[in-house]
């Protein structure tokens, strides 16, 4: 081999082997290496989450009203004592106190000794504002059993009858109240609580209108509806409540009364 030969064999192994070499040295580096693009590209840092604010649901309550600190006056409609039945007014004054326009009664003799009434009254009215409801059969009964129908009447019967009906009533047919008389006129039964005023019946009321509702003669829903309504709610005031249905002798009128049951004298009987 001549000089010249062997120094271009000898430049053509060097220029294998320097390529060679790169080859094997690119083939260490690591993909991304040659991704010039992604390592330069910087990304943005990621929104750290601790300082995001946290959003509102709702808006915001306004601060809360601090405490009253200072003793307030005693509320106007806070119950004021009631006075005893002996510091206060007698059951006439409370009637009429309630409206009611009642008159002490006397009693004539009367066929059976057991009838006899506590403080009778005769009823004439109930008024109060807004209200007028007359009572033209005047019956007369014990004071305590008129203050419990005032009540059932001004605070139940009459608000009920101007929501069923649109119109107040303006009188009742009650009957004449004391009846001193065997419980369901059956001869040998025990005395009705008619017999001591203890009781009160209504066979009919008249509206502020003129139209009458007659107990046991309901002409639609609207009147069976107030039917069922007077009679629950003559069970909350009174120990005995019947009407249409109760019995034969209660077909045409709701019975009423506060003669005393069961062994603590306040038992209820409602039919
Ligand atoms: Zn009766």
């Amino acid at each position: 081999m001549t000089k010249t030969r062997y120094c271009t064999v000898l430049i053509m192994a060097l220029v294998t082997s320097i390529s060679m070499a790169a080859m094997v040295a690119e083939a260490r580096m690591p993909r991304h290496a040659i991704a010039p693009a992604v390592q330069t590209v910087p990304l943005p840092p990621a929104r750290p989450v601790i300082d995001e604010p946290p959003a509102p649901t709702t808006p915001l309550a306004p601060p809360a009203k601090p405490a009253e600190t200072t003793p307030t006056a005693p509320s106007a409609l806070a119950p004021s004592p009631t006075p005893s039945a002996a510091s206060g007014p007698d059951c006439l004054q409370r009637l009429r106190d309630r409206g009611v326009i009642a008159e002490a009664a006397t009693l004539a003799t009367l066929p059976d000794p057991r009838c006899t009434v506590d403080q009778p009254v005769t009823l004439t009215a109930l008024a109060s504002p807004g209200m007028h409801v007359d009572f033209p059969d005047k019956p007369l009964i014990a004071c305590s059993t008129a203050e419990t129908f005032a009540d059932f009447l001004s605070q139940f019967m009459v608000p009920l009858a101007k929501g069923s009906y649109g119109q107040p009533i303006a009188a009742i047919s009650t009957g004449p109240g004391l009846e001193c008389r065997p419980r369901n006129n059956v001869a040998g039964a025990k005395l009705s609580a008619h017999g001591q005023g203890l009781a009160i019946d209504i066979a009919q009321f008249r509206l502020g209108d003129g139209w009458l509702y007659k107990v046991g003669h309901p002409t639609d829903q609207r009147d069976r509806d107030f039917d069922r309504a007077v009679r629950a709610g003559a069970c909350g005031y009174f120990h005995t409540a019947l009407g249409p249905g109760a019995d034969p002798d209660h077909a045409n009128h709701w019975h009423m009364d506060l003669e005393p049951r069961g062994s603590n004298g306040t038992s209820r009987f409602c039919q």
